[in-house]
């Protein structure tokens, strides 16, 4: 492992965000985590009226939502037709529409506030690498328009004439994909949410304990009493309930950002079964993550990340090199690591967790929690406060993992 991990969406002075100070000694809700999901959800329970504790353990944004890729992947992690094949078309569509909500309280959220967090939409070019990724591509656009929605198949011809690179066999194209700067989300979130919300940072929460409706949270910085808590944890919920440990698995990816570069694309893309990612933000610079197959252990069950791994940077630089001429000479100006939460169907676990009333989860997006999170606090914000409106979608139920 090799130097620290610094990532640009934290590298902002506009990030500073002041935590509150003493602990009350109760609140309406608690909410553990301060990244997207954390954040959102005391921005949606402050809308309604209530007045959530948020505990965050580093500063706000210092997991996953500050180190990402800073995509928003609209539609089901797994493809179009991967997903029907698993849960079925219904329950796939409804999993769309949550994601499409999540892109209208986007664009709703950060004009009503006047968040700059760099929110802009695109089409989402998703490559093939190889024969087989070429096929799984087409028969995916096959379906998708077989249901009425929008895809586009590029040949190998069509892709070369987009790209002028010939390591590219085929692509798909989906017409609604968005980036942002995450954490400037959070922050601006934050902030609207403050007038009801008291968000603390550097506080760890150790233990949650139940003596019938009461729930004791216990924090390094005291105890506090309430009758509903939310895990927004992500990849570390596990940590205070142990029976997650098989469910969400951590998983550390890696990314890099050029220094600011002419336009390359114009779209977003994906490569290799969407094992790559990156994005081109307006400022020049490129995004670009994954690579974590050059890790023996693919990276799977590491939490540390403060540190990279170097042959998944030597991936990542020598693809972004190789792979596209006007790259060949591209300076690499930040590179970091991020905890991912993955679930054994990709798709997140989002509600109350069986038999234990009061205790809401949001967690296990499998990398995707950017186009999920805000559509995701908002459904549990309604649920504790009764006023349900937001359909979850079945497949993201607590319940199908038997967690009783
Ligand atoms: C390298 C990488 C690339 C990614 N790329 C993308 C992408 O391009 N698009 C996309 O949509 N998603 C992407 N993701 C996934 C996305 O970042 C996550 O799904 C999302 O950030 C999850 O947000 P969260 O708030 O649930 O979790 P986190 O941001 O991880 O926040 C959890 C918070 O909980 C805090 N915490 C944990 N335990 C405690 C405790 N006991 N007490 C107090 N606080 C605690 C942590 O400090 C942390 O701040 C990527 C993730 C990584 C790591």
């Amino acid at each position: 492992m090799t130097s620290r991990a610094v990532s640009f969406w934290l590298h902002s002075q506009d990030l500073t965000f002041q935590s509150e100070s003493a602990l009350p000694p109760q609140a309406d809700v608690v909410v553990i985590g301060g990244g997207i999901t954390g954040i959102c959800t005391a921005y949606w329970l402050s809308q309604l009226g209530i007045r959530p504790v948020v505990l965050e353990r580093g500063h706000l944004s210092c997991g996953a939502t500050g180190r990402n890729g800073g995509h928003c992947v609209f539609g089901a992690n797994q493809s179009f037709k991967a997903s029907v094949e698993d849960i079925g078309l219904e329950e796939t569509l409804a999993v769309w529409d949550f994601t499409e909500q999540s892109s209208q309280l986007l664009q709703e959220v950060t004009h009503r506030h006047s968040i700059d967090c760099d929110l802009r939409f695109n089409r989402l070019v998703a490559f093939a690498m190889t024969p087989a990724q070429a096929q799984a591509i087409q028969d995916n656009c096959d379906v998708m328009r077989s249901h009425g929605l929008e895809a586009t198949y590029w040949t190998q011809a069509e892709v070369y004439q987009q790209t002028q690179c010939s390591a590219f066999l085929a692509a798909g194209v989906k017409p609604h994909h968005g980036q942002l700067w995450p954490a400037q989300l959070v922050v601006g979130l934050a902030k609207a949410a403050q007038h009801q919300a008291h968000i603390h940072t550097q506080v760890e929460v150790q233990a949650v304990t139940r003596q019938g409706k009461d729930l004791h949270i216990t924090t390094n910085q005291g105890q506090i009493q309430t009758q509903a808590v939310v895990y927004a944890t992500n990849a570390l919920a596990y940590h205070l309930l142990p029976n997650l440990k098989e469910v969400i698995i951590p998983v550390r990816g890696q990314v890099v950002a050029t220094a600011p570069t002419a336009p390359l694309f114009d779209f977003d893309w994906l490569l290799n079964d969407g094992y790559e990612y990156a994005i081109q933000r307006q400022d020049g610079r490129i995004i670009f993550g994954g690579m974590r197959w050059k890790s023996p252990t693919k990276e799977v069950g590491i939490e540390d990340d403060t540190t990279l791994n170097p042959s998944v940077s030597e991936g990542l630089k020598a693809f972004l090199r190789d792979t596209f001429t006007p790259l060949r000479d591209i300076a690499i100006e930040y590179e970091w690591t991020g905890i991912m939460g993955f679930t054994a169907d990709e798709n997140p676990i989002v509600g109350e967790l069986p038999n234990r009333p009061g205790e809401y989860i949001s967690a296990g997006y499998t990398g995707h929690g950017m186009a999920l999170a805000i559509a995701a606090g908002k459904a549990i914000a309604e649920r504790i406060t009764g006023s349900a409106q937001t359909p979850i979608p079945k497949a993201f139920r607590p319940e199908r993992f038997g967690l009783g």
